[in-house]
């Protein structure tokens, strides 16, 4: 066995005989807490349970670990992908090159009781942030108690439940830019529509945002409000298997799970993948699910629904690496 000399310790190739493997080991983030791990498996990070690993991965806690993070994966040349709780996410089995950036641990809040603004890491489960706002009495996030991603995630996907979403309450967010710059865009600059923001499809980061909210407001009514919207999402939905939350955008006509379901395709499954019995607009994980049964699963609803229906449904769950 032999090390290649001319690359830093962490990314040396080691050479078995005549085959040659990469072994990478973390790299450590000098001054910093900050780890980059080589081949971490994202089925771990995505509420499908599904996906490849990451050729390198880092969860960052503060923002200068972020572009240190950042500087590290440009000076290699590395593509870089962003990460929230991967609660919207269909990662491909092969995995993930480059750098992924998950932003689960930027995690901090401020409710200004003057202005009604809270302020929130990019980290922030929305769902916890709905229920700090309830019981302080704050109106407007009721909504979002049943959504479990991050701040970062919800900003970019305008995230919504209940006649309302995330485009309702953002004042304004910041990020960072590939340039290692960080701007703050108002919520115009986000060109907001349905599960649709100007950053999809983009490579710049949400570090936090703000939101404004009504503090004013009667606190058992806003504690009825958001415990009703769990419950009904609890009947509603299923939430006891794996799944990424709704698939497919719901075309203009009619509910994308009210045509699922009329043309029989509640319970049809593709290996581990199933169309939830519950709800046509979610496919289940129902153990040992690969990604690529959820991908075919949701070419077979795009198909029978188009052939159904002359319709075309458009999947709101993100997917990630080549399928
Ligand atoms: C059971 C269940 C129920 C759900 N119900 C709803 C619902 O009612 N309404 C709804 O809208 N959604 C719902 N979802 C989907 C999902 O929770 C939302 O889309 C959520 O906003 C995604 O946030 P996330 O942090 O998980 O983002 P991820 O899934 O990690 O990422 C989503 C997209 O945002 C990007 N991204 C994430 N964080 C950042 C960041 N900090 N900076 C830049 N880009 C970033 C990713 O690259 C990706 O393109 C549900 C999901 C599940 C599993």
């Amino acid at each position: 066995m032999t090390l290649s000399s001319n690359l830093p310790q962490s990314e040396r190739l080691i050479y078995y005989g005549s085959q040659r493997s990469l072994t990478p080991t973390p790299v450590h983030l000098p001054g910093t807490d900050c780890t980059i791990s080589p081949e971490v498996p994202l089925a771990h990070y995505t509420s499908f349970r599904v996906g490849g690993p990451a050729q390198w991965y880092v969860a960052p806690r503060r923002w200068e670990e972020v572009l240190e993070s950042f500087d590290w994966a440009k000076a290699r040349g590395l593509p870089m992908t962003h990460l929230g709780a991967g609660s919207n996410l269909l990662v491909c089995d092969r995995g993930i090159p480059g750098l992924v950036i998950s932003t689960r641990h930027l995690r901090h809040r401020e409710f200004d009781a003057e202005s009604g603004y809270i302020t929130a890491g990019a980290g922030e489960p929305i769902a916890r942030l709905a229920w700090q706002a309830a019981k302080r009495g704050w109106r407007g996030l009721e909504w979002a108690v049943g959504i479990p991603g991050t701040v970062g995630g919800s900003v970019v996907m305008n995230a919504g439940a209940h006649a309302r979403c995330l485009a309702d309450v953002l004042v304004n967010a910041l990020v960072l830019l590939p340039d290692g710059t960080i701007e703050q865009l108002e919520a115009k600059d986000f060109d907001y529509r349905y599960r649709t923001s100007a950053l999809q499809g983009s490579d710049r980061l949400v570090l936090q945002a703000t939101f404004k909210l009504q503090p004013d407001s009667t606190r058992s009514q806003v504690m009825a409000a958001t415990t009703q919207n769990l419950q009904q999402r609890k009947t509603s939905q299923p939430y006891h298997l794996p799944s990424c939350g709704s698939v497919f955008r719901n075309p203009q006509s009619n509910a994308a799970g009210w045509l699922i379901e009329q043309i029989g395709l509640k319970g049809y499954q593709i290996g581990g993948a199933q169309v939830a019995h519950r709800h046509a607009n979610f496919i289940l994980n129902c153990g040992g699910a690969k990604a690529v049964d959820i991908f075919n699963l949701i070419h077979y609803v795009q198909e029978q629904v188009e052939r159904h229906w002359s319709l075309s449904l458009q999947p709101e769950v993100k997917l990630l690496g080549e399928f």
